[in-house]
């Protein structure tokens, strides 16, 4: 039987990437899907440096329109001037043997993995409010005051999108979105059987 397909996006800022982290070791069974980007690493809110194939795998532009061209997204789009994409074969493999896997992408790529995938199920993480979001990004310090405009213009979009997926979770308390999230994924994973 194929695995079931988890897609959380969700505004800069809102803390997916806290979520997905306190969410991981409460689903040992669940893989992370870790994307493409021609995006630079930057600045973790640990103080670290994001490291090559943990956050993502940092492709120059060229290398990531060949896989384009080579059909190796299953989703990819661009956010903020840069590309974001999934790697095909590693999610098309875990869910071939019957695995759960979780992607962190953006709203249009959402949209292109639910075209592709219905049965995904696509999660939503909300922030409390747009003020505490703009605090958000402001506060984590990893990117400078014109990206941080930018982010959040673009999120304001995003927000808009909120609606269109299966489940919207809001991240008050990381903790607390992670173990909803991690009910939803064990509700969706017992009625599939
Ligand atoms: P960031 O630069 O903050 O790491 O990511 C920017 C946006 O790209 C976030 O909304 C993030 O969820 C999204 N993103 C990360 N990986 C992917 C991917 O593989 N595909 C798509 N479509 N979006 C992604």
């Amino acid at each position: 039987m194929s695995g079931s397909l988890f897609v959380i996006s969700g505004p800069s800022g809102v803390g997916k990437a806290s979520v997905l982290k306190a969410l991981m070791p409460k689903c040992p069974d669940l893989h992370y899907s870790v994307s493409a980007t021609t995006r630079a690493p930057r600045r973790t809110s640990q103080g670290t440096v994001e490291q090559n194939g943990v956050e993502y795998f940092f492709v120059s532009k060229e290398a990531f329109e060949k896989m384009i061209a080579q059909s190796e997204f299953l989703e990819w789009a661009e956010f903020n001037g840069n590309c974001y994409g999934t790697p095909r074969a590693y999610v098309e493999k875990l869910l071939a043997e019957g695995k759960s896997v979780v992607l962190e992408v953006e709203t249009k790529g959402a949209g292109q993995v639910r075209a592709l995938l219905p049965e995904a199920k696509l999660i939503f993480l909300v922030p409390p409010s747009m003020s505490e979001l703009k605090d958000r990004l402001e506060g984590r310090g990893t990117e400078d005051p014109e990206e941080i405009a930018v982010r959040y213009e673009i999120a304001n979009g995003e927000m808009e999108t909120a609606a269109l997926y299966d489940y919207q979770v809001v991240n008050d308390v990381v903790e607390r979105a992670a173990d909803q999230i991690k009910d939803i994924i064990d509700v969706v994973r017992l009625s599939r059987g």
